[in-house]
């Protein structure tokens, strides 16, 4: 039997901590660390440093209300272990949220190791890590995320059972992603034109990587009219043979007269440089953290733009993850990410009803979910 990893923190609200006195109330200790953690209100907070190997790593489990908490692994050279904290603590919420509205059993978490992610030597630390991630018992769930890789996953798997994206696995969750983008994509359309019929509508595609690419051939299908842009001309060229797509210049993308305008590249794309261009009835894509800041969703709303919330519409990513999870099929990853029409259908009605924009509205469908299920669970029987 492996001995448990030693952990070497924890916020968690059980755990205990013996100062050499009593702190007065309201006091302070250790900085403003606490006062991050009780603003972010998650459930642990979790801190392992091997100094064999020099890893150091926090994992943040968010809420477990749901199921246990699934995140990925991020590898980065944080600019200090404070921002290191909050990223795990804002990436580990949103994963919450994530899960809840796709309607999986799994809460959020995530888990940061502070370093350069370019390292060759990597057993180690990756074996440290799968150690914290044993410590925890099943409560998280890890996976690859930015500068880790499978082959990483292999090292963690090595000391624990508690990660997903394994080699030979469920592999690139681009299909079931584009295909639950697909379907969102209708579900907007219905709420715009009362038709989910594609057909004959434009629309403008920005990035034909992974998603994109299979996003754009199935709205080419339903016999979409697409407009796209890329950085990577390889790809741009590949969609104008394959679907008769047009292409133009990046920077040419928010301006087109397009029914619909799908981000599939980059973050923070609703900005207040992009949104006086965009003459579109619907934003609808697949890239994360479309929004550069809240107020972006309220403004879209002002345009009388539809927006389909980033993290509810992409959640195909996820279910493929969970798909490996369960030993599901493919089949039974996809049909579950076509589900996602009916959340997004969902997340305009809440939207009506409370006269909120879409991103608050898809906030409150995933805590309806969290709060409905937790009450059920709090009753022995
Ligand atoms: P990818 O790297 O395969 O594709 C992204 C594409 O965007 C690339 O072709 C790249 O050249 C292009 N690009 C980058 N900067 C650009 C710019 N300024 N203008 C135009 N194009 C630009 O990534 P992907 O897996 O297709 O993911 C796309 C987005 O969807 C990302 O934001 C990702 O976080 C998000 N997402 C992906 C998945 C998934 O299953 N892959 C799941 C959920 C969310």
């Amino acid at each position: 039997m492996k001995a448990p990893a030693k952990s070497s923190g924890s916020s968690s609200r059980v755990a205990s901590t013996a100062p050499s006195r009593a702190a007065a109330p309201g006091e302070s200790r250790g900085g403003d660390l606490f006062a991050l953690l009780a603003e972010h209100t998650h459930e642990q907070v979790s801190f392992y440093y091997d100094e064999a190997c020099g890893y150091r790593g926090i994992i943040a489990i968010h809420d477990t209300r749901l199921g246990p908490a699934l995140g990925g692994t991020r590898f980065w050279n944080y600019h200090d272990d404070r921002a290191a904290l909050v990223d795990a603590l804002r990436l580990s919420r949103g994963m919450t949220y994530k899960a809840a509205v796709a309607g999986l059993n799994l809460g959020g978490g995530k888990s940061v190791i502070l370093g350069d992610n370019r390292i060759t030597r990597r057993e180690a630390i990756f074996r440290a890590h799968g150690r914290h991630v044993e410590s925890l018992g099943g409560r998280y769930i890890t996976a690859e995320d930015v500068g880790t890789s499978t082959a990483d996953m292999e090292f963690i798997r090595a000391e624990t059972e508690h990660v997903t994206g394994l080699l030979g696995k469920s592999g690139d969750p681009s299909p079931v992603t584009a295909y639950g983008v697909y379907r969102g994509i209708k579900a907007c359309a219905r709420v715009r034109y009362g038709s989910d019929d594609l057909s004959g509508k434009v629309v403008a595609v920005q990035g034909c990587g992974h998603v994109g690419y299979s996003l754009i051939k199935l709205l080419h299908e339903d016999g979409a009219r697409l407009i796209v842009t890329d950085i990577d001309a390889q790809r741009v060229k590949s969609v104008v043979e394959d679907f008769g797509a047009t292409a133009v210049a990046t920077d040419a993308i928010y301006a087109q007269q397009a029914n619909i305008f799908a981000p599939c590249a980059l973050g923070a794309i609703i900005n207040d440089d992009t949104l006086p261009q965009l003459k579109v009835d619907i934003v609808a894509g697949a890239a994360n953290n479309q929004l550069a800041e809240d107020r972006h969703g309220q403004e879209l709303e002002s345009q009388g733009i539809l927006y389909a919330p980033d993290y509810v519409i992409n959640g195909g990513g996820l279910i493929n993850v969970n798909a490996e999870l369960h030993g599901w099929t493919l089949e039974r990853a996809r049909n579950k990410a076509g589900e996602i029409y009916d959340s997004i259908l969902r997340v305009f009605d809440i939207a009506r009803e409370e006269r909120i924009p879409s991103y608050l509205a898809a906030d409150r469908l995933a805590e309806e979910r969290i709060t409905m299920v937790a009450k059920v669970r709090q009753n022995f029987v």
